[in-house]
């Protein structure tokens, strides 16, 4: 392993493909600063991540609701070794998993001072955007006070 990457040599960061029907819809809301969950338009299961058929029915159409943007930290890990290559420069980060007030519970980079990150504490979602397609969801938790 080189210790001293090269700029050029520098793997992309993977982008979501926005042609994906199955999570289209999520990417258009966040890009709108909004969190977005699918339900299921035939029983009404809500679920997350989006799959293509609902897992309760077999369903495959569903209809995409805003969720508040918030919730609590259910349990998160700090990662000193990149499993992609590409978030080596962001090393150590910290992935979170996160209970939306919804209930439903969402992987995502955590923000913020990591004195912060206590479980059952209270996180908002922050929206930030790559490019003018492509906007992720990152968390927050509360300061400490
Ligand atoms: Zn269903």
């Amino acid at each position: 392993m080189s210790t001293t990457p090269e700029a050029a040599d520098k793997p992309a960061k993977p982008l979501p493909d926005l042609a994906d029907a199955v999570t289209a819809p999520f990417w258009a809301a966040t890009r709108e600063g909004r969190l977005t969950v699918p339900r299921c338009t035939s029983c009404g299961y809500r679920l997350w991540p989006p799959e293509a058929l609902c897992p309760q029915c077999q369903h495959a159409e569903f209809a995409w609701e805003e969720v508040e943007p918030a919730g609590t930290l259910w349990s998160y890990a700090t990662y000193h070794r990149a499993l992609d290559p590409a978030f080596a420069d962001e090393l150590p980060y910290v992935v979170g998993l996160v209970e939306l007030t919804c209930g439903l519970k969402m992987y995502g980079l955590m923000r913020g001072d990591p004195a912060d990150l206590v479980i059952g504490r209270p996180v908002t979602a922050l929206f930030e955007p790559v490019d003018d397609e492509v906007t992720f969801v990152r968390w927050k938790a509360a300061a400490d006070g």
